[in-house]
């Protein structure tokens, strides 16, 4: 009698309950029927086809195009008391005719394998001779070849019910816009499938978007406020900016390492391994970092310039908070943000059509950051997803953004364009509206124009903000060539002539460390010793296993483990991530850091460390 699929939850995961909509994946899977699962990063796809495989006889064979994953994921099913294996290109031959020995003989739970080796007839000799439980197609949004990922060997998953009748294949991905989705039925044969859609929410991930007013300086309170000790991804545009901003936090005292393509493959390696191995480390990266990483605790992604689209910018940040603790999506931007990626937008290579489509995602990307509301609800919107109008978990929830009448400010600030030429840049213009003799301005001889010195009701970071505003909105244009001189679109027209109000967006101040606001783990002052003593222990085990330290145990369970202080092997077997195998390796280890503590500590036997926080 083949264990319950709660059972193996908990005893082996350790974890209480089903988040929904898992345990109907798992159900119709279990019974034998095909799925196709849609679940954001982080949702918990891998318990709906690990379980299954538990339940049903045979192996089940896990296809996934990241191989350099595959070794991490076997580990931690290891851990777990799950026999799992990999095949792929890494291996060598002993190692893999050792597994499909294991196989063969029906020893194997779990079996990783890449589409490639797959696609071999020998494999699929191999795989026709064994008791197979089901087929999992991770990342199944690499069959589309629309999409970024396509991998042609997905292709040919589509001999799976042909080769393999009776066996039932569940398909996964994070993608889910409708074309992908109707591609993979298509491609994979999944028409017979039943779907499961879980949306795009990320309701972990806290949202703020500034305004850049000195961004490595406002990086770095962010970073010492919220999250000193926390593994993050800061994601610059420019290779050198990269290597400056590594380079400066690593003054401060932070472990940050670089990540762009212009560096050599096997120090990109080494960073990425260093940035999943330990505690702590803050990968500086390009857009080329972040495909393929499964480091399930990082707690923020800041980004210091600004994505060129929405999709962009959700897939950065989604890269934070896997494991459904909370965590940060932190950006700064300013006007110069905006000028620089409509200056390289219209001096791409690309076909006007093709800019059409740029300007279409870089303009929903200013949206974005400009709005007054719910950000969660206008980038799930954007995804065309409903939602509640309020998150509660967004800047502009948390910090309500008033709104100012800017009709006035905007007239000014587009006649100082218009009256100058439509020549330069904003920061002339703003000297130009605050009446400032500057070089430049008496070069020119702006000092007699009509617009100079109107503006000294606002001062530089207010006028800033109105221009940003308005060419987030398209009321400016950014001029190719040279300084990004602003020159006035046909949309100015009913402003100027005072036929159109403009409500203007009022930037909040930058809060000082707001302590309701802290995303990271919450955990109080008089936890913090406890709280490292864990993390080292769990690091001494990883690494006398090579293995990450989230393979031990996730935050979240060392985060419970500081909470309810387990004193005995009992207590620590209801912490959640604690399964059966976990309790045997580690309880004691864990145990003892605890029972240290508490020792050391004025606490009492029954958790209670008040007086022990006060003193
Ligand atoms: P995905 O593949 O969808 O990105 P994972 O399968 O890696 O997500 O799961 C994300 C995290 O959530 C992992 O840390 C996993 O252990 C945890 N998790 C998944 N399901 C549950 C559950 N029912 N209870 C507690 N934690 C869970
Ligand atoms: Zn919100």
């Amino acid at each position: 009698m083949p264990n319950s699929a709660i059972q193996i939850l908990q005893e082996t995961f350790g974890f209480h309950a089903f988040r929904q909509p898992q345990d109907q994946i798992i159900d119709s899977v279990v019974d034998g029927g095909d799925a196709l699962v849609i679940m954001p990063t982080g949702g918990g796809k891998s318990l709906c086809f690990q379980i299954p495989a538990l339940v049903r006889a045979g192996t089940g064979v896990v296809i996934s195009p990241l191989i350099a994953l595959m070794h991490d994921q076997v580990a931690a099913l290891r851990q777990l008391g799950i026999r799992a294996a990999y095949l792929n290109s890494s291996l060598a031959a002993e190692a893999a005719a050792a597994v499909e020995r294991e196989l063969r003989a029906g020893q194997l739970d779990l079996l990783y394998i890449a589409p490639e080796r797959l696609a071999q007839a020998r494999t699929q000799e191999l795989l026709s001779a064994c008791s197979l439980a089901l087929f999992a197609i991770d990342e199944a949004h690499c069959v589309s070849q629309w999409g970024h990922d396509f991998r042609s060997d997905y292709l040919l998953l589509d001999m799976l019910p042909r080769q393999f009748p009776g066996v039932p294949r569940i398909a996964l991905t994070a993608t889910a816009d409708d074309r992908t989705r109707e591609e993979i039925v298509e491609r994979l044969q999944l028409g017979a499938a039943r779907q499961f859609c879980c949306g795009f929410d990320r309701p972990n991930i806290q949202y703020r978007i500034t305004q850049k007013n000195n961004g490595r300086q406002q990086l770095l309170r962010f970073i010492r406020s919220e999250h000193p000790r926390d593994a993050g991804i800061v994601y610059c545009l420019s290779r050198r900016k990269v290597e400056a901003t590594a380079q400066w936090l690593q003054q401060q005292g932070y472990t940050a390492l670089p990540y762009h393509a212009g560096l050599g493959a096997e120090l990109r390696r080494q960073h990425q391994e260093r940035f999943v191995r330990e505690d702590g480390v803050i990968i500086v990266a390009t857009v080329a970092f972040g495909m393929g990483i499964d480091k399930p605790d990082v707690r923020f992604v800041a980004h210091l310039d600004l994505p060129k689209s929405v999709e962009a910018y959700y897939q950065e940040t989604g890269r934070a908070g896997r494991d459904g603790e909370p965590a940060t999506a932190w950006m700064v931007y300013g006007i110069q943000d905006v000028v620089k990626l409509r200056q390289m937008l219209e001096g791409s290579q690309g076909d006007e059509q093709h800019k059409r489509v740029e300007r279409h995602k870089l303009d929903a990307m200013l949206g974005l950051c400009e709005i007054t509301s719910c950000r969660r609800h206008a980038l799930l919107h954007y995804f065309g997803e409903q939602s509640p109008a309020a998150c509660g978990n967004c800047d502009t929830c948390l910090t309500p953004v008033q709104t100012w009448d800017g009709t006035v400010a905007a007239q000014k600030a587009l006649s100082c364009a218009y009256r100058t030429g439509q020549r330069f840049g904003v920061n002339h213009l703003i000297d130009v509206l605050m009446g400032k003799q500057t070089d430049k301005v008496l070069q020119f001889d702006h000092q007699q124009l009509s617009t100079f010195g109107v503006g000294s009701d606002l001062d530089n970071g207010q006028w800033r903000s109105v221009y940003r505003q308005l060419v987030a909105r398209g009321y400016l244009s950014v001029d190719m060539g040279g300084f990004g001189s602003l020159r006035l679109t046909d949309r100015c027209r009913p402003v100027l002539r005072g036929e159109e109000q403009l409500a203007l967006r009022r930037d909040p101040v930058e809060s000082k460390v707001r302590k309701e606001r802290r995303a990271a783990p919450q955990l109080g002052v008089a936890d913090q010793p406890l709280w490292e003593a864990l993390r080292a222990c769990r690091k001494q085990l990883a690494e006398a296993q090579n293995v990450p330290p989230y393979v031990i145990f996730h935050d979240a369970t060392l985060m419970e483990l500081v909470t309810y202080r387990p004193a005995s092997r009992e207590q620590f077997a209801r912490i959640n991530g604690v399964g059966q195998s976990k309790l045997e390796k580690y309880s004691e280890a864990f145990l003892a850091v605890i029972r240290q503590h508490d020792d050391g500590g004025a606490a009492t036997a029954g958790g209670d460390y008040a007086a022990w926080t006060e003193g």
